[in-house]
């Protein structure tokens, strides 16, 4: 059976007020909120914005889906974790700033903010899933409390993944510091000898022991390392570094094993704010151009279904892939890898039904 994808014209060229209208009603036709009980933990996961970036879900529509899910439950949150490198969201204190600082303010929106790993990124449960890559991922563990997860996506294409929205939102974006490490890397944290002032901080925070000074400068032992990334935020001079090695097929195939562990046994809903969509994610500090006219908001129940109709609607629209063909976009990034894979692990349908809403 097809997936319902609803669908509302948009732009940011828009008024607020119409803009909030629009999501209001996109958020009631589509039932994403409907199965929110009283009193459940209601999380809406979305993406605070880097340091100069502007792409962001605006506070004033992430306010409006807040209100709408606190009239069946007064229990909901903002909900993210930290980076998995060094940052201003690498540790939930600037990270809440940076929110902040942003418009996610309580008087803004009318709802708290909950980082969900902890002060540094390390708090996370060990969900067993046994699935090809990932036998037991990393969920941030303030994300395992909530009865209900309210996805905000805003859709840009990503340097590694190709697409980043609903299904790198929760896949990515619920995974703890180590659980992000494991999507990105098939290798261990690297010291560079050179920048090492042999301080012995990384110690302190290994929590394996897996890290001696020898003549002075840090060593980590492959032996005793478990790949938790701690050391990679604890070295305030970017001494240690993360590999990025993971292949951009692998990448994909992991960050949709991690969605599916984050939303299994939750109920959930999801938006994609196709507007002001640039080549790159909101994770970069800089405002870049967008690549494509803005074409509005979708929601679905069905995470793969919605991300894949976002995409059909942007190729159409453009007449070509604009995540790939943009100026120094990422041609050899095939998108597509983390929708087919999703809908193997039974996260969605690829099949959907396109309703517009007026
Ligand atoms: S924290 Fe950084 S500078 Fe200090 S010992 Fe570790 S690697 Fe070297
Ligand atoms: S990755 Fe984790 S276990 Fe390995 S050296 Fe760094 S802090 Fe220690």
């Amino acid at each position: 059976m097809k997936s319902r994808v609803y669908f509302v014209p948009a732009s940011y060229d828009e008024d607020d007020k119409t803009l909030a209208e629009k999501v209001s009603k996109l958020v009631k036709m589509s039932g994403i909120v409907e199965g929110i009980a009283k009193d459940d933990y209601v999380g809406i996961k979305l993406h605070f914005g880097e340091k100069d970036n502007i792409g962001f879900i605006r506070p004033s529509l992430a306010a409006v889906v807040g209100d709408l899910c606190k009239e069946r439950s007064q229990n909901c949150a903002f909900l993210e974790t930290n980076t998995i490198y060094i940052g201003s969201r690498s540790n939930t204190i600037s990270h809440l700033n940076l929110a902040h600082s942003h418009g996610f303010t309580y008087a803004n929106t009318g709802l708290p903010i909950v980082i969900a790993d902890g002060i540094t990124g390390r708090d996370h449960v060990n969900l067993k899933i046994d699935k090809k890559h990932i036998k037991e991922a990393k969920i941030a563990s303030g994300i395992i409390d909530f009865d209900y997860i309210v996805s905000m996506a805003h859709v840009t294409g990503h340097c590694q993944t190709g697409l980043a929205a609903s299904i790198k939102n929760i896949g990515m974006g619920c995974a703890s510091r180590a659980g992000k490490l494991e999507q990105h890397s098939t290798v261990l944290p690297e010291i560079t000898k050179e920048k090492c002032l042999g301080c012995g901080l990384c110690i302190k925070w290994c929590p394996k022991d897996a890290i001696k000074l020898v003549k002075k400068k840090a060593v980590i032992s492959k032996e005793e390392c478990i790949g938790c990334g701690e050391c990679t935020v604890a070295c305030r001079v970017g001494a240690i570094e993360i590999k990025w090695n993971e292949s951009i097929h692998n990448l994909q195939e992991k960050m949709a094993e991690y969605a599916y562990a984050a939303l299994k046994d939750r109920r959930k809903g999801f938006m994609n704010f196709a507007m002001h969509i640039t080549k790159d994610c909101d994770c970069m500090a800089k405002d870049e151009p967008t690549i494509t006219r803005d074409l509005g908001i979708l929601a679905s129940l069905d995470p793969v279904a919605l991300d894949k109709a976002t995409m059909d609607l942007l190729i159409k629209d453009a007449e070509c892939d604009r995540l790939r063909d943009a100026k120094d976009g990422y041609p050899n990034i095939d998108w597509n890898i983390q929708l087919e894979y999703s809908a193997k692990l039974g996260l969605g349908n690829l099949d959907y039904e396109l309703i517009t809403v007026d």
